[in-house]
């Protein structure tokens, strides 16, 4: 059994936790203990612990930290978190080695330094992770495929346009973490100057809920089995209602900005 949560999206912050528990037979008991990673740490280590707690998580169970990229609303407390515990912080290797200056700006101690690419896997525990491209402005992000007992866990936030890889990944997940980040009447309506709407629309942007739903569509998202999240829904340029309506056929949770979720799969 997997107990995960949405601790949080959108553009106040972004994070993820995947638990499982282990049993472990020893000569004189079997005691369980629980094993956990983290994705993105966009809140401060105040806050990512509170939200760890409210949702039932353990935080000193978490081995590992994982970074789709580097923008702070996915990366704020990254270094505090390696710095305090020692942890292992995988990044994808081409954003290590841009050695941004946003990459530099975590400090992580050297012991806590990870990449994973695309062609390998990584172990965590009972966790294999792996991850794909992802198309945005912040060198080198990536999305998530997580496996544990058995379930696929598939994280895609934070790019313009959506490939094959991703799709395919999509297909395999029993659950999805999917961005739906604006409506695109909305944005063209709303508040941001062009300069601005075009990076949020672009290629190297954020998914629209119109590309959301045809991912989902071509992924053949089976409604009967599987769960979507739909997540980092913009404050400005999109709603809970507008995302509901789009994706009404799907067996979908619409994360509202900053509130934690939490499931079992
Ligand atoms: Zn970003
Ligand atoms: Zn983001």
């Amino acid at each position: 059994m997997v107990r995960f949560s949405v601790l949080g999206s959108g553009s106040c912050g972004n994070s993820y936790i995947f638990s499982t528990d282990s049993r472990e037979q020893t000569l004189f008991d079997d005691a369980a203990s629980e094993s956990s990673i983290l994705v993105d740490a966009g809140y401060s280590l105040k806050q990512l612990k509170l939200r760890i707690a409210d949702g039932g998580f353990d935080y000193d169970s978490i081995q590992s930290l994982f970074l789709t990229h580097l923008h702070p609303d996915h990366a704020h407390c990254a270094g505090t978190f390696a710095r305090q515990t020692h942890k292992p912080v995988y990044v994808s290797r081409r954003c290590r080695s841009l050695a941004s200056h946003e990459y530099l700006a975590l400090s992580l101690p050297e012991g806590s330094e990870r990449t994973i690419d695309p062609d390998s896997m990584v172990n965590v525990g009972p966790f294999e992770v792996s991850c794909f491209y992802t198309s945005h402005d912040s060198g080198g992000s990536c999305g998530y495929r997580i496996e544990v007992d058995g379930k696929v866990l598939v994280i895609i936030t934070d790019t313009g346009v959506y490939n094959q890889e991703m799709v395919m990944a999509a297909k395999e997940a029993d659950v999805l973490f999917l961005e739906s980040n604006y409506d695109v009447e909305m944005l063209r309506r709303g508040p941001y100057p062009l300069r601005l709407q075009k990076r949020v629309a672009g290629d190297r942007g954020h998914l629209s809920n119109d590309q959301a739903r045809s991912l989902l569509l071509e992924a053949g998202f089976d409604i009967s089995r599987k769960h979507v999240y739909l997540i980092h829904l913009s404050s400005n340029n999109n709603t809970v209602e507008l995302v509901s309506r789009a994706m009404a056929e799907f067996n979908a949770t619409v994360c509202a900005r900053g509130e934690r979720y939490c499931g079992v799969v």
